[in-house]
């Protein structure tokens, strides 16, 4: 969202300075060296209704670097691969009742053709899914979703948010039948060194390893930020880092903004990334219901990009107070090894090439019924000073098409 500012910012004639606190370009999207391959440190995919990112990759003429393929998905249930993801595959699913079926496939299929959230902004996602699609769905397809992405956080979500991510996969399909999803050669590398390449070119300053540790603020008016022990001045800060580092670094803010944004809520996530000698599916999606893996499923990444080797992400998602989030990588990646094994018994010790787990604190803000109403403003009431993350775009999920889509928009408000 920073590098969506700053691009648009830069095209438009102002000379931006982003301050960047890793050493590297992208957040959530930054690629590592795993071991030769340079991916993502989390998967992405991307769906045909990403405007905002086909938009950008039109500007920068990477539109030919942009490929769709048919993904397959998949559900691990009653210790068997299932077929998932089309009406066939929800008819044959084992272990669900008719009625039930039937009951589930009709909320998804309505979800999609739905537009209008502002009907479920205020309505609580597990009652209005329940409501629809009734307890033994609910339990079976649902529940461990919910409990292994939103712990204690489950009974108070937005059904619109909800709403919103089934309706991104439901609207990226061929028909039916066919799901296609995206990849960009390369992977979301490609799209940041360009982003950076443009911003630069356009006067644009990227300044990465530089937290900012503080934005001065004085008399209601913002006059620039602190960096490396030194005082920087500027007329106008645009703001993109997560909603919860906010009162840290602004805390001359008014009160009443500051406690509005430590109110809020945010999950964490450990991404265990896995390059291995065989697949383990044929699917790209996997979800899975089983007592024995505190997961909701992962992604079979080489299935939508193809790479010499095989890769595949697991995220284990839950609230950065989880003890489980204070364990060591080793214990993440132990389970991740015993869940191979146990979903494709072919797999052996020395089939995993390599394996390694990410980490990100504020990977996913918890968005409660009602949630727009409880952020700050974007335009703080201090002069010049203007504060967002993925937050905003609610009913949206977080995505990068909608992070870039919501950060030009931004750049041009601050402008006016
Ligand atoms: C596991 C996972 C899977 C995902 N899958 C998809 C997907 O399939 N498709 C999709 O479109 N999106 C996906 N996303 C989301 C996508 O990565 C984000 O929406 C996208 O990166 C936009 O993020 P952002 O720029 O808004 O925030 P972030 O990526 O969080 O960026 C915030 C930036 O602020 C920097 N920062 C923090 N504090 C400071 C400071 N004090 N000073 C300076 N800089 C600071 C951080 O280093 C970071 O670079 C996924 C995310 C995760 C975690």
């Amino acid at each position: 969202m920073g590098l969506a500012v700053a691009y648009q910012l830069a095209r438009d004639g102002h000379i931006p300075v982003v301050f960047e606190a890793d050493d590297r370009v992208g957040g959530m999207t930054a690629a590592f060296d795993f071991s030769g391959l340079s991916i993502e440190r989390y998967y992405h995919f991307h769906a045909i209704s990403d405007h905002a990112f086909l938009t950008v990759l039109d500007e920068l003429h990477l539109a030919d670097k942009m490929h769709w393929v048919p993904t397959k998905m998949g559900y691990w249930y009653q210790n068997q691969l299932q077929d998932w993801g089309n009406p066939v595959a929800l008819l044959k699913f084992k272990g669900l009742g008719l009625a039930a079926k039937f009951r589930y496939g009709l909320h998804a299929f309505i979800s999609t053709k739905r537009d209008d959230w502002k009907p479920l902004d205020h309505v609580d996602a597990v009652t209005w899914i329940k409501r629809w699609v009734g307890k033994e769905a609910y339990e079976v397809l649902w529940r461990r979703l919910f409990d292994y992405k939103f712990y204690d956080f489950t009974e108070n979500l937005s059904a619109a948010w909800i709403w919103s991510r089934i309706r991104r996969i439901g609207r990226s399909r061929y028909s039916l039948f066919k799901e296609k999803l995206g990849y960009l050669d390369g992977g979301s590398d490609t799209l940041l060194q360009a982003m950076h390449s443009d911003i630069e070119k356009h006067g644009g300053i990227i300044r990465l390893s530089s937290p900012v540790s503080k934005v001065v603020i004085e008399k209601n008016i913002v006059c620039g930020v602190e960096v490396g022990g030194q005082f920087e001045k500027f007329d106008k800060v645009i703001s993109t880092i997560p909603l919860p580092f906010v009162p840290r670094i602004m805390p001359d803010l008014p009160a009443e903004v500051l406690g509005k944004f430590r109110a809020l809520n945010n999950i964490a996530v450990v991404c265990v990334i896995v390059k291995l000698r065989q697949k383990l599916t044929d699917n790209f999606w996997l979800n899975t219901n089983d007592p024995e893996m505190d997961i909701p499923g992962l992604v079979e990444y080489s299935n939508l990009r193809p790479l010499d080797q095989h890769i595949v992400y697991v995220p284990f998602y839950m609230p950065g107070e989880h003890p489980k989030y204070a364990e060591p990588d080793q214990a993440f990646l132990d389970k991740v090894r015993s869940y191979f094994k146990k979903i494709n018994p072919a797999l052996c010790d020395e089939d995993f090439i390599d394996m390694r787990a990410s980490r990100y604190r504020y990977a996913q803000p918890i968005c409660e019924p009602g949630y727009l109403e409880r952020l700050p403003p974007v335009s703080l009431p201090v002069q010049g000073l203007w504060v967002a993350d993925t937050s905003y775009y609610y009913p949206e999920d977080r995505g990068i098409s909608e992070s870039i889509g919501f950060g030009r928009q931004m750049a041009k408000d601050a402008c006016v």
